[in-house]
């Protein structure tokens, strides 16, 4: 006999037990009284254990419909037995369902506490639940707003912009036109295929912060411009000047005119990288010829290089929706510094072609290459691999950097392959909405 059965008989043991007296008292009344009493007497008791039964089953029903603990019904014999048994699952479902609540509320309350902002939403978008810094930094209200799509109520076009893109590897800082002087540094978390964290920090303070950085660099080297001509000016005068001047006092002046223009470029490199930071509108929306731009700057490498290295050019009639002086300065960067990190003799291919993604101006050289752990680094401003080579050609350290920028504000990335001896190539990707289609490619090579 199995343990459940052996259970369940123990239940019904009373309840058997009295339909077995019944049954007996039946008999011994049969048997004195004659069979029809007996039969009677066993109708009416069967019959009444029959209706206290169906009572406490009534009894269940109903109280299943409705169950709660305070309502659970008092039986005997077995129906004592399953209505305590009821009355204790019942209480510690009840204890359970307490405890969660309260679990639930102390969570909730923490997430109140937090400094940051918290929106959990669908997948539509449509608010379930945030709490009070969300709510004041959107300028939303849970009660009135729960189930609303949260982009129906935060309009700013790059806020919904960021949404529609759904490309949540970088925070969005932006200004909420609900909360003027507020920037808010937005963060998306996909917890759940079905929904989303949508996580908002105040980082006006550190903006501020940041803006000043920015102010002074752009202040210090405006002021460095004037000064740096006249000392450029003046050297170039000198050097070109009568009475002519001894070999050591030319070498002493070309060496100051060296580093003159090189405080030159380095001024002007920072002035385009905090122009570049400190623009918050997007780029400007020319169309720009990227073939004739190409060929440009290949002609300025061809002087760069004086002849010491053979460039290819190979072109895709791909034009593109941007900024003409951004992306001039953003290839030109690369194809100086193919041509500064290439030994004499190397090959330098400049290539415009169209991608999966939209389309890519790659710089390929067979130049000295990089090793892998400098990769991700070289985007830094001044990380440069070897420092005196840098300089030597006349780098800023901040060329690669002001490519990511520029190449971040048309929605691009750089992506950078190579290998040490053997080259590099330097890819701009940009996304297919900033692409207009021309007519076939074209292969030009000098
Ligand atoms: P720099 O003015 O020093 O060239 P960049 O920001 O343009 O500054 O480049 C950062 C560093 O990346 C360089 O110092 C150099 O070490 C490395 N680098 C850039 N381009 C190349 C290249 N084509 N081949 C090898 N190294 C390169």
């Amino acid at each position: 006999m199995g343990e459940r059965f052996r259970e369940r008989l123990r239940i019904v043991a009373p309840a058997l037990l009295r339909l077995a007296l019944v049954g007996a008292a039946a008999l011994i009344v049969g048997y004195f009284l004659g069979d029809r009493v007996g039969l009677w007497f066993a109708l009416i008791g069967f019959g009444a254990a029959l209706a206290f039964h169906l009572f406490y089953l009534s009894a269940l029903g109903a109280w299943l419909a409705r169950p709660s603990l305070e309502t659970v019904p008092e039986g005997v014999g077995t129906w004592a037995t399953v209505f305590s048994r009821l009355y204790k699952s019942r209480r510690a479902s009840e204890l359970n369902e307490r405890r969660l609540a309260d679990n639930e509320a102390r969570f909730r309350r923490t997430i109140s506490a937090l400094p940051e902002g918290l929106v959990l939403v669908d997948a539509q978008l449509q608010i379930e639940w945030c709490n009070p810094v969300a709510e004041r930094h959107f300028g939303i209200r849970l009660s009135a707003d729960a189930g609303l799509r949260l982009t129906n109520l935060v309009r700013d076009p790059v806020f919904v912009a960021y949404f529609t893109s759904a490309a949540f590897d970088a925070p969005l800082t932006f200004k909420p036109l609900a909360n003027p002087g507020l920037v808010l540094s937005v963060q998306v978390i996909e917890f759940e295929p079905q929904r989303m964290i949508v996580l908002t920090r105040d980082v006006t303070q550190s903006e501020r912060v940041d803006a000043m950085r920015r102010d002074f660099i752009a202040n210090v080297s405006h002021e460095l411009r004037t000064p740096l001509t006249v000392i450029s000016g003046f050297l170039e005068t000198l050097l070109e000047g009568a009475p002519p001047l001894d070999e050591t006092r030319v070498h002493h002046l070309r060496l100051m005119y060296e580093q003159a223009q090189r405080m030159n470029r380095l001024v002007g490199d920072l002035l385009m990288l905090s122009r570049l930071e400190s623009q918050e509108q997007p780029p400007a929306d020319e169309t720009v010829d990227i073939v004739q731009l190409v060929h440009e700057i290949a002609d300025e490498a061809r002087v760069l290089s004086g002849g010491r290295h053979r460039i290819l050019v190979d072109c895709a009639q791909l034009s593109v929706r941007g900024s003409r002086e951004e992306l001039r300065s953003a290839f030109s960067n690369l194809v100086s510094n193919a041509i500064r990190y290439t030994p004499d003799g190397g090959r330098i291919s400049l290539r415009w072609r169209a991608t999966s993604a939209g389309a890519a101006f790659e710089v390929e050289d067979t130049g000295i290459g990089i090793a892998p752990e400098h990769i991700p680094r070289l985007t830094e401003r001044f990380y440069r691999v070897d420092k005196s080579r840098s300089r030597e050609t006349g780098g800023t350290g901040l060329g690669l950097a002001i490519v990511k920028h520029v190449l971040a504000r048309h929605q691009g990335q750089l992506v950078i392959e190579s290998a040490v001896g053997r080259g590099s190539t330097f890819a701009a990707h940009l996304p297919r909405e900033r692409i207009i289609e021309g007519a076939e490619s074209q292969l030009r090579a000098a």
